[in-house]
C-alpha cells in the first residue's frame, strides 16, 4: 500500500564548515540543520518556522537538493532523494519545487515571462511549440494574470504579479511538493493575503503538498495544517496549527506567539520577551539550546538535551519540564500566554 507520506525527513543535518588559513583548515562547523525529523502527508501544508537563521530556509534547500546534505534521508514517495543518481534527479525535481521569498531577484530580468515558462517547460521536456503557447497561457491565467503578459518582463511587473509568476513557473512542471520558502515576506500586506488565497486555491484545485517556510506565525496559521517550530538548527515543537496556536507548549513557541497580535481584543497575551540573542550555531549551548534565553531554565536543561516527544497525540515537544506543565504554570516568571 502506498504510504500517506509523500516526505519522510529523517534526522537531516546540515553542517558548513568553517575554513580558516592559507590552506582553507576546517577549524569547526556552522550547524544549520542539526537532526530535523519530520513527515509530510499528501495534500499537506507543514509550516516551517522560526526566527531568522534557525535554519528552516536551510533545510529546505536540502530536502530539494540544491544544497548537499551532511547526513540523513530524505524519502518521497518512496524515493531516496539524497542517494539518487544526478541522471534520476532531474525527474526528482520536476515533482519538487520551489517558490523564492523575493519576487525580484528570483526571476531572469533578459526573459519575458514566456519565455521564462518555456524554459522551464522544454528542461523536462513537458511541450513545445503550440502546445507550449498554450500551456503558458493556460498557467498564467491559473496564476491570475493575462495571456498577453507572456510577451512582458520582470520589471514591467508590480512585486504581487511577480510572485505569481514565480507561482506559475513552479506550477509549470506539474509538481506535487512545492517549498515555498517566505513566499509573501517581500510582499505588501494587503498583497500577502491575494498570494496566500491563490497557494490555497491551487493547493485545493491540484492537490498540491506545500512546505511553507516563514517567521511570521500569523502567515503560516492561516496556510498550514501543521507547524514545525525550530530553533537552532532542530525543531522544537510539531502540532497541528491551531493546537500550536492555541496551546504552545514550548517555552519558545510561547514567546514567539506572544509577539503575534491576536485579533479578538477580549483575549490578550502577555508578550514574553527572551533574554540575550540566539547563539551562533557554529558554537551551540550544551544541554538545551533555548536554555540560554529560556525564563523556565532549570539545572537538567544546562547539562543534557531534551528529545523531542509526543505530549499530546500529534503533539511533539522538546523540553525536560513540559510535562510538569512547568511551562505553562501562571507566575511572574512562568513562560506563558495569558487570557483576559
Ligand atoms: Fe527551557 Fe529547559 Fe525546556 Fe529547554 S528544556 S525549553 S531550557 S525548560
Amino acid at each position: 500500500m502506498e504510504s500517506e507520506n509523500l516526505l519522510e525527513v529523517r534526522d537531516l543535518k546540515k553542517y558548513f564548515p568553517i575554513r580558516k588559513g592559507l590552506l582553507g583548515r576546517t577549524v569547526g562547523a556552522v550547524r544549520a540543520v542539526d537532526g530535523v525529523s519530520f513527515d509530510v502527508k499528501r495534500g499537506e501544508t507543514l509550516g516551517l518556522v522560526g526566527e531568522s537563521g534557525c535554519g528552516k530556509t536551510t533545510a529546505g534547500r536540502v530536502i530539494l537538493r540544491l544544497i548537499p546534505a551532511t547526513s540523513g534521508s530524505v524519502v518521497f514517495g518512496g524515493q531516496d532523494v539524497l542517494a539518487l543518481p544526478k541522471g534520476e534527479l532531474r525527474a526528482m525535481r520536476r515533482r519538487m519545487q520551489i517558490i523564492f521569498q523575493d519576487p525580484y531577484s528570483s526571476l531572469n530580468p533578459r526573459l519575458t515571462v514566456g519565455a521564462m515558462l518555456q524554459e522551464a517547460l522544454s528542461i523536462h521536456k513537458l511541450a513545445s511549440g503550440q502546445a507550449a503557447r498554450d500551456r503558458i497561457a493556460e498557467l498564467l491565467d491559473l496564476v491570475g494574470l493575462a495571456p498577453d503578459h507572456a510577451r512582458r518582463y520582470p520589471h514591467e511587473f508590480s512585486g504581487g504579479q511577480r510572485q505569481r509568476i514565480g507561482v506559475a513557473r513552479a506550477m509549470a512542471v506539474k509538481p506535487e511538493l512545492i517549498i515555498c520558502d517566505e513566499p509573501v515576506s517581500a510582499l505588501d500586506v494587503s498583497i500577502q493575503a491575494q498570494i496566500l488565497n491563490l497557494l490555497e486555491d491551487l493547493q485545493k484545485q491540484l492537490g498540491l503538498t506545500y512546505i511553507f517556510v516563514a517567521h511570521d506565525l500569523s502567515v503560516v496559521r492561516h496556510i498550514s495544517d501543521r507547524m514545525a517550530v525550530m530553533y537552532l538548527g532542530r525543531i522544537v515543537e510539531i502540532a497541528p496549527s491551531d493546537a500550536v496556536y492555541d496551546m504552545p507548549l514550548h517555552p519558545y513557541t510561547q514567546a514567539l506567539l506572544s509577539a503575534v497580535p491576536v485579533p479578538d481584543p477580549a483575549r490578550k497575551r502577555r508578550r514574553i520577551l527572551l533574554a540575550g540573542d540566539i547563539p551562533s550555531p557554529a558554537n551551540p549551548p550544551p544541554g538545551c539550546t533555548f536554555h540560554t534565553r529560556c525564563p523556565a531554565v532549570q539545572d537538567i536543561c544546562r547539562r543534557e538535551a531534551p528529545s523531542l516527544r509526543e505530549i499530546h497525540p500529534g503533539h511533539w515537544v522538546s523540553c525536560h519540564l513540559v510535562e510538569q506543565g512547568a511551562t505553562h504554570a501562571p507566575g511572574p516568571s512562568a513562560v506563558t500566554l495569558s487570557a483576559t
